[in-house]
């Protein structure tokens, strides 16, 4: 991982769950972390300093709104200013919502497709020429399984998934010279704060309890019945920024207990 040592890597939506998962690995190897996104100002810097004290590397901490392109613009000048360069971006934030299509707030629908899918267009972009100057660069974004497959009552979610999995294909295309990659990981369900807080929408959207959307939705998709984890998805990360997968470029790849080999 030497690749990775003294590097800068920017994860977005590393306030929580996987996002938080992965700047922490980052940092373990040796990278200096720029995280991003919502929560309680004390918790975030607590955060911040764990990853600092915990693995000796130096890190910052971005407010942006992902809703907002100029937010997104000033976050990415702010980590290249203080740390020299943004070499490794990980487009992880993410929000849902579930809903029946013809009850789905239209406000949601853009408030969705703004952070899951534009957001990721605006840091590419503000990134890309630095990578391109430097010929090196990894781009990694958290998709789903939702990129492949969809689910019903999760339109929104599942287009900007879906759409996220084209962007990347299509960066990895113009960015294939630069030594640039740029992958998705498509996860199944992981135990986060995300899948915990739909519990109750899709208790009320199929007339089921807590354990019945558990194990006959969330773990019915996945063959192995198990929720993947953060740190495996983080682990994942890692190795697209290493060396050995500089090959690995424009691909989707799935972590998700088999749930799209159906
Ligand atoms: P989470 O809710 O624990 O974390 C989401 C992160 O995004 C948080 O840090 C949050 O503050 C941040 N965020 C949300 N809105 C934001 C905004 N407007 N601006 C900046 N940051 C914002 O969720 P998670 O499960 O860790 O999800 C992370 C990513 O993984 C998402 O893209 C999600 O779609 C994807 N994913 C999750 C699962 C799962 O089962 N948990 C499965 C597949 C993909």
């Amino acid at each position: 991982m030497q690749m990775i040592l003294g590097k800068t890597a920017l994860v977005t939506g590393s306030t929580s769950g996987i996002g938080l998962a992965i700047a922490r690995a980052f940092a373990a190897q040796g990278a200096n972390v720029v995280i991003n996104g919502l929560g309680a100002a004390e918790d975030i810097e607590e955060e911040r300093l764990g990853i600092e004290h915990e693995f000796g590397v130096k890190s910052i901490y971005c407010a942006a709104d992902l809703g907002s392109p100029a937010a997104i613009a000033n976050m990415i000048a702010e980590a290249e200013e203080a740390f020299g360069s943004v070499d490794v971006l990980v487009n992880n934030a993410g929000v849902q919502h579930v809903a029946p299509l013809e009850e789905f707030p239209p406000e949601k629908w853009d408030s969705i497709i703004a952070i899951n899918l534009s957001a990721a267009f605006h840091t590419i972009r503000a990134v890309a020429p630095g990578m391109k100057r430097r010929n090196w660069g990894r781009i990694v974004n958290t998709a789903s399984a939702h990129a492949l497959v969809a689910s019903p009552f999760k339109s929104a979610y599942v287009a900007a998934k879906h759409g996220i999995a084209g962007l990347t294909k299509t960066a990895a295309l113009e960015f294939a010279r630069d030594r640039i990659t740029v992958n998705a990981i498509a996860p199944g369900y992981v135990w986060t704060p995300l899948v915990e807080r739909q519990i109750p929408a899709t208790m009320e959207a199929r007339h089921m309890s807590r354990e019945e959307v558990v194990h006959d939705v969330l773990l019915e998709a996945q063959p192995t019945k198990q929720f993947v984890t953060s740190e495996q998805v983080a682990a994942l990360a890692v190795f697209l920024a290493s060396e050995d997968a500089s090959s690995i470029t424009g691909a989707i790849l799935a972590m998700d207990g088999g749930w799209t080999a159906h």
